[in-house]
């Protein structure tokens, strides 16, 4: 750009005018001014103008040689109209968006470019890794599509009952390894249900929607940030400029939309100091619906037109995943080995015979006659250790799990000085047989 042509920023939210000046002053780029409300940067003399558009909608646009509109999926009729507006039919818009997938987005832009798949990020480092539980999903037979998105109202009926929120708050505990969450429900009785559930079961939970006031959604996330709140439940609210370190999600609200979904998930994957990975706690079934995220792409923007029934424009679309028998991870249709619990794809009757050995070593008679010693008790460690290097889990996960062989935790140190040892098949089988109980567990419960 030559430095007196000015540049159009236009963010679709408040919270983005300060994200995205703080992100361009973070790049070295200080010749921003500011156009929203009374904003400290107003500053109409400066080359780049990042603008709310709920500001540019009520105002005269300053004059530019080049418009970027940020989430631009998000289709505000006032964008639209100044992209069709004659006089402003020689500056060229760039929309950006991780979801350019709305309807009728390719009657507004000529062309999509995909600078880079999420697949391709995360490999890249710019975005978490992530892995995927899906322990139980609602029945949602009853629930009638609308104009390709479940009714909100049966949504709610077939989601905020009582067994299926106590089973989103039993798997966070067991899953969720106490990791700051976002967790989405249906509607506001649902996310406020989950809440309650949190709090009943002592984990600080707090509840925002668009209701809330700012500043009392600024004391939240700061409690957030500072790690005494655990989990915010909310119901979509938190779909943009969000900027938390969410290290867990917990999809509760079933969707048919592959846009709210991947922006669902798209908030923890975000990558921070210390954060190994996301971990999705999925509760609605999304990904057997419409697979994991890094599957979901479209070459082509959406024209608009209707589709001729059975047609899909998702190119190339990947199997939908299955989920492993034995920890109910999401995984790949054709992964031969669960990455979560090291689980081979197997027959039922081998699960059921390594599951036979573990009887014989986790329960029951023969288990009660072995002691085991204390360096037999540090080895153990050690290889648990080697697993959760192996998976990219803590040393919490590896304390855990001994915690669950012995019936205490690994606290003497010199059992914690224990480095990591490939383990033997008795200890990798007892892993699995666990996550296979968990699973089984579960079943017992009424859930499938
Ligand atoms: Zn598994």
């Amino acid at each position: 750009m030559e430095r007196d042509h000015r540049v159009i920023f236009a963010v679709p939210a408040l919270s983005l005018v300060e994200q995205t000046v703080s992100a361009f002053c973070g790049e070295g780029l200080g010749c921003i001014g500011v156009v929203q409300a009374d904003h400290v940067l107003t500053d109409p003399s400066q080359p780049v103008q990042v603008c709310s558009v709920q500001s540019l909608a009520r105002r005269e646009k300053p004059e530019a040689a080049l418009v970027i509109i940020d989430e631009a999926h998000r289709m505000f009729a006032s964008v639209n109209e100044w992209m069709t507006d004659p006089e402003w039919a020689n500056v060229p818009f760039i929309g950006l968006s991780a979801t350019p997938w709305a309807r009728g987005l390719g009657k507004y832009y000529d062309d999509l470019i995909i600078a880079a798949r999420t697949a391709e990020l995360i490999e890249a480092g710019y975005l978490s890794p992530f892995i995927v539980f899906a322990p139980s999903e609602p029945d949602l037979s009853d629930v009638a599509t609308i104009a390709g998105e479940f009714h909100q109202g049966e949504l709610s009926d077939a989601c905020n009952k009582s067994t299926l929120v106590g089973d989103v708050v039993a798997t966070w505990l067991a899953r969720g390894e106490k990791r700051p969450t976002l967790c989405y429900g249906v509607d506001r009785a649902h996310a406020e249900h989950l809440q309650q559930r949190f709090l009943e079961a002592g984990v600080a939970a707090e509840f925002v929607d668009a209701y809330t006031p700012v500043e009392e959604r600024e004391r939240i996330f700061r409690r957030f940030r500072a790690g005494v709140t655990k989990i915010i439940t909310n119901c979509a609210t938190l779909t943009t400029g969000v900027d938390l370190d969410v290290r867990c999600i917990v999809d509760a609200k079933p969707t048919k939309s592959e846009m709210l979904f991947v922006q669902t998930i798209g908030r923890g994957l975000r990558t921070a100091s210390g954060k190994d990975k996301l971990i999705v706690l999925d509760h609605a079934g999304n990904h057997l619906r419409l697979g994991l995220v890094t599957d979901i792409h479209h070459e082509h923007l959406d024209d608009g037109k209707p589709k001729k029934a059975g047609e899909d424009d998702r190119e190339r679309k990947a199997p939908l995943p299955r989920i492993c028998d034995g920890c109910s991870a999401v995984m790949p249709r054709k992964a031969a080995v669960c990455e979560a619990c090291g689980a081979v794809r197997e027959a039922k009757c081998e699960v059921d015979a390594v599951d036979g050995e573990l009887v014989e070593l986790g329960s029951g008679t023969r288990a009660e006659k072995w002691a085991p010693t204390a360096s037999e008790k540090r080895e153990f460690f050690g290889e648990l250790r080697f697993i959760a290097a192996e998976r990219g889990y803590s040393d919490g996960w590896a304390s855990h799990k001994f915690r669950e062989k012995f019936g205490h935790w690994p606290n003497d140190a010199w059992t914690r000085s224990a480095g990591p040892t490939a383990p033997s098949l008795k200890t990798r089988n007892w892993i699995r047989s666990r996550a296979i109980a968990f699973a089984k567990g579960r079943r017992a419960n009424g859930e499938t």
